[in-house]
């Protein structure tokens, strides 16, 4: 077969083919019981996309083309099997940042090859044509933001910057202003500059882009990093899709397109749940640990724990349990124990359902995903609109390793930190059990007043092994 049948005719075959696939697997990815299988299929689709550039291009070098898949593929492979449940929405940020470096990194070299490497004559935008030139300089842009602001919210989830407290520079936003119409002014200039006088303008956009992913993260706490992680990779898709133009792939611009899309509505789910626009996000102080807001002292006063026994004997006359899984479910990796605690209920003939918040954990889905590893029935995972009006009739809620997503404060008082953010409303049920550590704060940083309820009772230890103890003790039942 000739390379102008395969250019003309295989090639948009195959790049159709794997566009499908992105987006099948996409459609896959919104159920967990098909979330693997779609994972999959898109992987294939990339697989195809990959044998459709090679194909495309022709003539180059495989040596370096099989050597960079496997270093790829080697650190790719050695952080997804080594990630913990709890940190992925680091491995999602070391990623978004290499797509965008690598976006950045393909428009510079296409710059290289056709201004520099060649010495081309006339200016840039003669050499590259204007559209092509203005890609250019926006995906080494946006490609540079993405690198290192993605970095940095690496380390403030691994709390090893500043541990993860808003740095606040003196003028920051003149600053970051000044920076981001700079980088614009450079990219102009570059883009109108003589062919051999445009380098040190690419070069100082790059940097100056550099710079400006740095300076606009370190002022969001570490507490909110999972949302600015679905921002940058949508930034990341947008990278992706500018450099898709640049090298005229129209498979790159879909995908980065689907990219940017999925992370700005996942980002809009994020804020809409927490009941915060994205502008407070950006510039608020929230996960601050000053304890301010939710009503008055952080102190607490009136608490009543009990061990798992005791537990046990209310159980025993449980007609319907509600379980509300959080973040300490995922810290504690007690999602077996869970299911095997709902399992033994259940053999007794108590009806057990599982109250799902959508903020809750660290990303969106995360209890979903956790419990699906300890095949708890997709079923008995109701969301919170279709819970809030069972807890009521509802004899015990167990709260597993949930703080922020259970507490009133949000519905009653106006200054709270979480003021507006819609609540399983846990407090309603008859007996509600509270399974921590601790008294510490979650995510918000603030009191919750349920553990000082009448109705609650607190049960302190680590998640997973309080269901051992209460499994242990309904056996003996
Ligand atoms: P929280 O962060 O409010 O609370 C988690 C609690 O788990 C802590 O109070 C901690 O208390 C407890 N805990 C930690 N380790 C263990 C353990 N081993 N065993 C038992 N308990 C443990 O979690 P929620 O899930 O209630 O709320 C999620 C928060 O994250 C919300 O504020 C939400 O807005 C935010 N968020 C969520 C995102 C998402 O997409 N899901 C994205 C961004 C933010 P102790 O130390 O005493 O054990």
């Amino acid at each position: 077969m000739s390379q102008e049948i395969i250019r003309s005719t295989v090639v948009p075959i195959i790049y159709l083919l794997s566009t499908v696939l992105f987006i099948f697997g996409i459609k896959q990815l919104a159920k967990v019981k098909t979330a693997r299988r779609g994972n999959t299929i898109a992987a294939v689709g990339m697989l195809l996309a990959i044998i459709g550039a090679l194909l495309e291009l022709g003539i180059v070098d495989y040596r370096w083309i099989v050597g960079g898949m496997a270093l790829g593929t080697i650190i790719g492979a050695t952080f997804a099997i080594r990630v913990q449940m709890t940190s992925m929405p680091e491995m999602v940020a070391l990623f978004n940042g290499f797509g965008g470096i690598a976006s950045a990194l393909v428009a510079t070299s296409v710059y290289w090859d056709l201004v520099v490497q060649r010495g081309a004559t006339g200016t840039v935008y003669e050499a590259l044509g204007t559209d092509e030139a203005i890609t250019v300089m926006l995906s080494i842009l946006i490609g540079g933001i993405t690198f290192t602001g993605s970095l940095v919210a690496l380390l403030k989830l691994q709390g090893k910057l500043r541990k993860g407290q808003p740095i606040l520079l003196p003028a920051r936003h003149y600053i970051t202003f000044g920076l981001l119409f700079g980088s614009l002014a450079f990219g102009g200039i570059a883009v109108a500059a003589a062919a051999g006088d445009s380098v040190v303008w690419v070069l100082a956009l790059s940097s100056v882009s550099l710079i400006l992913g740095v300076l606009l993260t370190i002022p969001i706490g570490g507490a909110d990093m999972p949302v600015v992680v679905s921002l940058l990779n949508s930034y990341s898709g947008l990278a992706a899709s500018m450099a898709g133009f640049v090298i005229g792939n129209p498979l790159l611009i879909i995908a980065g397109a689907m990219v940017g899309a999925a992370g700005l509505i996942l980002t809009q789910i994020m804020c809409v749940a927490m009941n915060r626009s994205l502008l407070n996000v950006l510039v608020g102080g929230f996960g601050v640990a000053d304890g301010a807001g939710g009503g008055g002292s952080d102190e607490y006063t009136s608490v009543t724990s009990c061990g798992p026994e005791e537990a046990a004997m209310i159980l025993e006359n449980a007609e319907s349990v509600i379980i509300i899984p959080g973040y300490g479910l995922a810290v504690a990796q007690a999602q077996h124990a869970v299911r095997e605690l709902a399992d033994l209920l259940k053999e007794r003939g108590t009806k057990v359902t599982y109250g799902i918040h959508p903020v809750a954990g660290r990303m969106p889905g995360h209890m979903n995903v956790l419990l699906a590893e300890a095949d708890v029935p997709y079923e008995e995972l109701l969301e919170m609109d279709v819970i809030n009006p069972e807890f009521k009739n509802t004899d015990v809620v167990i709260i597993l390793g949930a703080n922020d997503v259970v507490n009133p404060v949000a519905t009653k008082d106006p200054s709270s930190p979480i003021a507006g953010m819609p609540i399983l409303n846990a407090h309603e049920a008859r007996s509600v059990f509270v399974v921590k550590r601790s008294l510490s704060p979650g995510y918000a940083g603030i009191k919750n007043e349920l553990f000082e309820y009448d109705n609650t009772m607190m049960i302190f230890g680590d998640a997973k092994k309080v269901l051992q103890g209460l499994i242990g003790e309904v056996k003996d039942l």
